[in-house]
């Protein structure tokens, strides 16, 4: 981008940022996740950083978002409150500490430690205490002026109403003071959070989308009652008033010694290193506690030297928000390709400038079909929101066509496929084009990376860029002859070590004895997925069964449809395929008793996993399953008996609660299969 692109960049960043501030803050509407727009800001903090002559005071990083609504009384604080800006990274931490430390003596620079707290989902609230007792509590509103909210404030049993005298020993400064000025959050339970959400639809109200909504509707209810009934917390942080404190720790505990709830999880970090620590135990450990936290907050732990860096924009130079990975963030859709599948199934996806999404850096996204590209309104050239459900590949989610500069091309499908050259074809009961001629090179490319993946013959060792290789040098014509390669074979090839060329023909050779579910699936049948190989290889029990098989057999089998009762069919009719399977055969030994189930404790019960699960990899969970007689179905449906969420799950755990199925979590799941003997 050349400067005046960037200028208009900012521009458009802005108002996009303000439009979705003014929805969320001041009516209560959310358009974007939370990630989509922490990440849009993020953008424009960058880019604000790169060239700080654009920065103008009406930018959304220099204000706090949020006009005090017109039902309460005005509150001016009586210093402006501020916000944090955001980091996702740990090369965001150590770009903002080189910032800073730029502004320091070398003296000051060998004082600098942290103190971290946790990140609540709340809202940030300040309280004034006049001669000892509650006066006034307000939000932060524009960070200049708030909203009065103190009949609520005084429903939350959290705050304490009245202050005792400090203990002399820990405050001698402060002692005997009864004016003081003390910031917190309030927020409200995960527990506490589901049970409103249950009695709003049970009144056929709206549901809160996370608790930090409720938090912030809770304490803005005009009438007092309401916010009671809700049972909101607080913990305080900050304390504005002078007791001597020489550090953001020392603020911790006298606010706690003045009868303030602390969180006792906060910590004093003495480097980047600790401070990296504390957020990857917190990033592990969230789910263990009772309210949401989205990421860290990690201040400069020397108040003298914390208030020397002053202020950039909106928020103290001396702290950071160090965020937990997101779920979405937003990116540029810098071209479209098309892949060939292994089918001949021809698949758009978006070349993403990279951009991190749930800690993973992802550069590709699937665009599925020209009909989601329509539905996504989607152009080359875009800024689009990208999320990761669960494991699945990267998803475009929405096109934000607010930051269109008039350069963004539309993408067309090709008519020929990229590969081989041959027409493309659409079937009749399909949305996908295909590629129908079976010699397409880069469709046998992918049936040989099918082939090898981990969930068929799991050849490790043996990567896309080899596998490239060995076809460009005609070694290889089908996978079967992956078996007959000779070390002197590989050896010859450019650039491949003697050494590794002795690995891969032995990870090639280990492999040869193989079960009969996972050799039918390697075969690369289009719609046979691991579970129908899997029900393939438990109702035939041999090979041999499945080619001499007639098609209403198929059919016979529950779970598996006509459509892929017909493509397992066709397959073993094709003389080719045929041919491949003989030579396959000679090659193998397929072990066709295979699911020795260990014993039947999940007979009759059918499982379905959505999102990550920390103890095993989602093919163990699965195996364990399978072992123990139950069944695994890939999509819930009202016969499934459990839904395992893991982490970051995906629409199937919502799907599961509408339908009313069941769902559990890791350590139930655990719990099912290891029960405690
Ligand atoms: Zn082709």
């Amino acid at each position: 981008m050349d400067k005046h692109q960037v200028q208009q960049r900012i521009n458009k960043l802005r108002e996009l940022i303000n439009h979705h501030r003014y929805l969320y803050h001041v009516l209560d509407k959310q358009e974007i996740s939370d990630s989509a727009l922490d990440s849009l800001k993020k953008e424009l903090f960058d880019l604000e950083q790169e060239y700080p002559e654009f920065i103008t005071p009406d930018s959304p990083t220099q204000r706090v978002g949020g006009k005090a609504l017109k039902e309460f009384k005005k509150i001016k604080h009586p210093q402006r409150m501020l916000s944090f800006n955001d980091s996702f990274s740990k090369e965001d931490m150590e770009d903002w500490q080189a910032r800073f430390m730029k502004l320091l003596s070398e003296s000051q620079k060998n004082k600098i430690n942290y103190y971290c707290e946790l990140k609540i989902d709340g809202l940030a609230i300040e309280l004034i205490y006049k001669n000892g007792f509650l006066e006034t509590g307000s939000t932060r509103g524009d960070g200049n002026i708030g909203e009065d909210i103190t009949q609520n404030l005084r429903t939350v049993e959290a705050i304490p109403l009245k202050i005792d005298d400090p203990p002399s020993h820990k405050a001698t400064a402060g002692q005997g003071k009864k004016d003081l000025i003390v910031r917190g959050e309030v927020f409200i339970t995960k527990k506490e959070f589901k049970r409103i959400n249950k009695e709003q639809k049970e009144k056929g109200l709206s549901v809160y989308a996370n608790p930090r909504n409720i938090a912030a509707g809770s304490v803005r209810q005009l009438d007092p009652k309401v916010t009671a009934s809700r049972k909101l917390d607080s913990f305080a942080y900050e304390l504005l008033t002078d007791f001597g404190q020489k550090t953001h720790e020392d603020k911790h505990k006298i606010l706690k010694d003045l009868g303030f709830k602390t969180n006792k999880h906060n910590k004093y970090c003495k480097s980047l290193d600790e401070v990296f620590k504390f957020r990857e135990h917190w990033k592990k450990e969230r789910e263990k506690l009772d309210y949401e936290i989205d990421g860290i907050v990690v201040i400069i732990n020397n108040n003298e030297i914390f208030e020397k860096l002053g202020v950039v924009g909106k928020a103290p130079r001396g702290a950071m928000a160090y965020k937990f990975p997101q779920a979405e963030a937003t990116t540029k859709v810098l071209d479209v390709k098309v892949q060939v599948g292994r089918t001949g199934a021809i698949t758009p996806v978006a070349v993403l400038e990279p951009v991190q999404v749930t800690g993973i850096t992802i550069t590709r996204a699937t665009l599925h079909n020209e009909d989601e590209i329509r539905r996504l309104g989607l152009k080359i050239g875009d800024t689009v929101i990208v999320g990761r459900a669960g494991d699945v590949i990267p998803d475009i989610i929405k096109v934000l066509p607010e930051l269109r500069t008039g350069h963004e091309r539309n993408f067309k499908m090709p008519t020929h496929c990229p590969s081989c050259g041959t027409e493309l074809i659409k079937l009749e009961t399909e949305v996908l084009l295909r590629c129908p001629n079976r010699n397409c090179f880069a469709q046998r490319k992918r049936n040989f990376y099918h082939f090898v993946s981990r969930t068929a013959f799991n050849m490790d060792g043996l990567g896309p860029k080899i596998i490239d290789r060995l076809l460009d040098e005609g070694l290889v014509q089908t996978p079967a002859d992956l078996f007959e390669l000779k070390e002197g074979d590989v050896k010859n090839l450019e650039r491949f070590a003697e050494k590794s060329a002795e690995n891969l023909i032995k990870s090639i050779q280990e492999k040869r004895e193989i079960t009969l579910a996972r050799f039918i699936y390697a075969l690369g049948i289009r719609n046979v997925g691991e579970e129908t190989a899997i029900d393939l290889s438990k109702y035939f029990g041999s090979i041999n069964k499945i080619t001499t098989a007639k098609l209403e057999d198929f059919d016979k089998i529950s779970d598996v449809g006509p459509v892929v009762s017909k493509s397992i069919y066709e397959w073993f009719r094709e003389k080719d395929n045929l041919k491949f399977l003989d030579k396959l055969e000679k090659q193998v030994r397929i072990q066709n008793s295979e699911y020795r189930i260990q014993n039947s404790r999940l007979k009759g019960l059918s499982f379905v996993l959505t999102g990550s699960l920390e103890s095993m990899e989602r093919n163990q969970a699965k195996e364990k399953i399978r072992q123990l007689g139950g069944d695994i179905s890939e999509s819930v449906s009202s016969k499934t008996s459990y839904v395992v969420v893991g982490l970051e799950p995906g629409s199937k755990a919502d799907k599961a609660k509408k339908l009313g199925v069941k769902t559990i979590s890791e350590q139930e799941f655990l719990k099912l299969i290891h029960p405690v003997k």
